[in-house]
């Protein structure tokens, strides 16, 4: 373990590739959910900071510029050199990442930092790799006209990313930004700011010039809508809740958007599945992450012949589930982020109980000090109780009955999201007829939450617009200019 010395952490707003006190005067308190204590105060940026961060970011994006006048390949080089820096820096980010949040290290495979770090490198290198790849098309249009199209970068972004993956969510915007050639002014979520500082603090080491990236720390209504509301502004990209979504495509105005948005994934276990492979599946589908997780696979659907069995196999698992802080070593399952989460999981279990569900394992709080909520199992579950619909964001796994394959498709798109999916089958032409029928940016057939960085990620319907990863990523920071030439 690489200690985190509190007193030399990076508190302060990081604008053209410096650290500076925020004018606006005021710091909030940034908490360690496993003990509840105050980590460090952490400077808020005001609207006067924002415009300095917006002014710095659009000076970087001017033509002339030495990041406009870069060649692909040497953006390639830094942001492969942000990777390598990280990398000599991983153990502490992966430290600062679970004192911050609160997940465990994940030790001896099981899930934690150490993935995420690693997941948040990966897409650095992946990006890098396109930023000398992007390529127009020449278009065969009637008469002797040579046309063709440019992919030029969509201008300064505002990314507003949440707190339940810190760096991994800075890195599916920042990534694809910078390998298109944008500029960047990025707010951290409010409850886990200091993991994107110190990346921060690499970036400018890596040698990027000044103002390419600009990163803010404070809360949505105050940074946040300024972000939004701003006219220096071309394009928000956007990952957090459905319902912050809307009200920022309220203030965005014509700005370009791309949202990432909430589920209510649904997992469809078949007769014919391997047991073992589907409760384990199911089992990392909804606990990863303490069910903070936007694709959970919260909603579980098991058909009737095997109902019993699974449930019983499932609760096993969830039972033998290690919670604890993520400085003991064996711990895999780790505090929701903070008391407002805590209490609105423990809010959904209670609702869960009154509506008549039937809690076969946890369903309390763990310990008398941080937010720790037992891994929670609900059966007896019916479609329209409130833990079937509503996403619950943290270890809530709600089972339901199933008896047809009809039946169960239109059960588990009942539902206004759409972001991931899985089947449990070992009938492969039945998993992937049910795959074809389900309405999800992401299903997993025999498996959940493989996050490959070539594999795009996103929603339908109200989980989203827009991908992140894979080559898809790009289209969210290019606009295609469409050039003619008489000949
Ligand atoms: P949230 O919507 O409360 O906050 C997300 C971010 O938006 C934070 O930085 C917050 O400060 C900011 N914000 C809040 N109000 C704002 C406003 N009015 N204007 C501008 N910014 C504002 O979400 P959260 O609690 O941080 O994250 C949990 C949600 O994120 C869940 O719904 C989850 O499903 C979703 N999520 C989606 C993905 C995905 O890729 N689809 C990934 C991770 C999380």
């Amino acid at each position: 373990m690489t200690p985190v010395k509190i007193s030399e952490l990076e508190t302060k707003l990081f604008i053209n590739n410096e650290f500076v006190d925020a004018i606006s005067g005021k710091t909030f308190p940034t908490i360690n959910p496993a003990t509840e204590e105050v980590i460090c105060e952490v400077q808020e940026a005001g609207a006067e900071d924002v415009d300095k961060a917006v002014a710095a970011a659009t000076a970087a994006f001017q033509l002339g510029s030495p990041w406009r006048s870069m060649a692909a390949s040497e953006r390639g080089k830094l942001i492969w050199k942000l990777a390598d820096l990280m990398e000599q820096h991983s153990e502490y980010l992966e430290e600062l990442e679970s004192l911050d949040n609160g997940k465990p290290l994940g030790r001896q495979g099981q899930y934690g930092t150490k993935v995420d770090v690693a997941l948040t490198i990966a897409i650095y290198r992946y990006a890098a790799g396109w930023c000398d790849k992007i390529t127009g098309d020449v278009i065969p249009v009637d008469g002797n006209t040579l046309c063709y199209t440019r992919k030029e970068p969509v201008g300064v972004c505002g990314c507003i990313i949440p707190w339940n993956f810190p760096l991994a969510m800075q890195s599916w915007k920042l990534a694809p930004a910078l390998a298109a050639g944008c500029t960047v002014v990025m707010k951290t979520s409010e409850k886990t700011p200091l993991s994107a500082l110190f990346v921060s603090k690499l970036i400018a080491q890596a040698g990027f010039p000044p103002g390419v990236v600009n990163t803010l720390s404070g809360y949505g209504p105050g940074t946040g809508e300024a972000i939004v509301k701003h006219p220096g502004i071309d394009k928000i990209a956007f990952t957090g809740s459905t319902l912050t979504a809307t009200n920022i495509l309220k203030n965005a105005g014509l700005k370009r958007t791309t949202m990432e948005l909430g589920g209510k994934s649904p997992v469809i276990v078949c007769n014919d599945a391997d047991l073992d492979v589907a409760v384990e599946m199911c089992h990392v589908g909804l606990f990863l992450n303490q069910g903070q997780c936007c694709c959970a696979g919260s909603r579980v659907f098991v058909q009737d012949t095997i109902y019993d069995a699974f449930v019983k196999k499932a609760a096993t698992k969830a039972q033998a589930m290690k919670i604890g802080a993520y400085t003991e070593a064996d711990a895999d399952h780790g505090p929701q982020v903070d008391d407002i989460q805590f209490k609105r999981v423990m809010g959904y279990i209670e609702k869960g109980k009154s509506e008549g569900a039937m809690c076969v394992v946890g369903g309390s709080r763990h310990g008398s000090k941080g937010y720790f909520v037992e891994p929670t199992i609900f059966t007896n579950v019916s479609d329209d109780m409130t833990i079937a619909k509503e996403e619950i964001f943290g270890p809530v796994m709600a089972v339901m009955k199933f008896s047809t394959d009809e039946e169960v498709v239109i059960r588990a798109n009942s539902t206004m999201y759409g972001l991931g999916a899985g089947i449990m089958s070992k009938n492969i032409s039945r998993a992937l007829g049910l795959a074809n029928q389900i309405r999800a940016g992401s299903v997993w057939i025999n498996s959940y939450d493989d996050f490959s960085v070539q594999a795009p990620f996103g929603g339908y319907k109200a989980s989203g617009h827009g991908r992140e990863k894979g080559k898809e990523m790009l289209d969210n920071y290019l606009e295609t200019k469409c050039v003619f030439v008489p000949l």
